[in-house]
């Protein structure tokens, strides 16, 4: 199918790009890497009268380090991500997750910024910054604000940027000292959307204990759904085979309310999130023993 007809500005800075979105409200659209918003218009799911191009606007794309960790441009491609050794050395677990997403060749055109803006709740970069305690930059012609990620998703497709804002840098802390990581999904073929997937940080203190514990799903869920009982069952602990077990059965029968649909029943999400809760955390302990 073909779009709705719509009319295209394409600004040559944030200024200009708030100013139209200031102007059109509701009717406007932002355009990244149009990945996830060309086809839902194509298929007349979206029909913005007005489509804010980002694409021209220099100041949108970068990666760079700020004092405490990473700063990444909304607009920087994710295949520019995946591919940086900056992201690779202080954010590992973005860097591993990269791959996961879609197939090389959406990678090349889709956004950092326009994954965590379309709030896909199968999508892996918002679980990943609900994990990593990203913040992100939100501006409009009113002013600016940092919103944490974790309040920034609010329901299915629905976060808290208002219609006037745009999302334009991303946050990402350096992960805190003996700290390991993993990230593991499973889908039914490779770049295919996840039936289910997540994301583990754990830091350990010089005994052995838990001292920090993130444990995030995608696609288990309205949005990222952090597991707060399987997390609290492993503070304190010395993370032995039983204690992980314990806390992936946790994570999946009291942390989640996964819901049926053609890829996946319930139940089948239950068992896959506490498989994939005992591998990304067996991996984590390991990575921070290691570190
Ligand atoms: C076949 C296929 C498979 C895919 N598989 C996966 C997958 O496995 N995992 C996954 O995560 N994604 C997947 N995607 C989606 C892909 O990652 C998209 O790139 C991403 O979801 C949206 O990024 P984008 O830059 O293309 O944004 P766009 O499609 O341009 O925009 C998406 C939405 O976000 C808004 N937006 C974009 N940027 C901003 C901004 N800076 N400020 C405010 N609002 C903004 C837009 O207005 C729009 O509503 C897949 C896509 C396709 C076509």
């Amino acid at each position: 199918m073909k779009p709705a007809a719509f009319d295209y500005f394409a600004p040559k800075s944030i200024e200009e790009a708030l100013a139209l979105l200031a102007e059109h409200g509701y009717d406007a659209k932002p355009l990244a890497g149009g990945q996830s918003l060309v086809p839902t218009m194509n298929f007349r799911l979206a029909q913005p009268a007005v489509l804010v191009d980002l694409n021209g606007i220099d100041e949108l794309f970068f990666i760079r380090e700020g004092g405490d960790g990473l700063r990444i441009g909304a607009m920087t491609r994710q295949r520019t991500v995946e591919r940086s050794p900056l992201v690779q050395h202080r954010a590992p677990l973005i860097h591993e997750t990269m791959p996961h997403i879609a197939h090389p060749q959406i990678r090349n055109r889709g956004t950092f910024g326009g994954s965590l803006a379309h709030a896909d709740p199968a999508s892996e970069l918002p679980a990943l910054a609900v994990t990593l305690n990203a913040r992100l930059r939100v501006q409009s012609s009113r002013g600016e604000r940092w919103v944490a990620a974790k309040d920034f998703y609010l329901d299915l497709f629905a976060t808290d940027l208002q219609p006037d804002e745009l999302l334009v840098e991303i946050a990402i802390p350096d992960l805190p000292a003996h700290t390991g990581w993993a990230f593991d999904e499973v889908a039914r073929r490779h770049g295919d959307y996840a039936m289910a997937g997540a994301a583990a940080t754990v830091t350990l203190a010089e005994d052995g204990t838990v001292t920090g514990a993130r444990l995030v799903y995608l696609s288990v869920g309205d949005y990222p759904t952090e597991a707060f009982q399987a997390q609290a069952l492993l503070i304190g602990e010395v993370p032995s085979p039983a204690v992980i077990r314990s806390a992936a059965e946790t994570a999946a029968a009291q942390d989640i309310n996964p819901g049926s649909d053609i890829h996946a029943s319930a139940d089948y999400r239950r068992h896959l999130a506490k498989v994939l809760a005992g591998r990304v955390l067996n991996r984590a302990v390991e990575r921070a023993k290691a570190r």
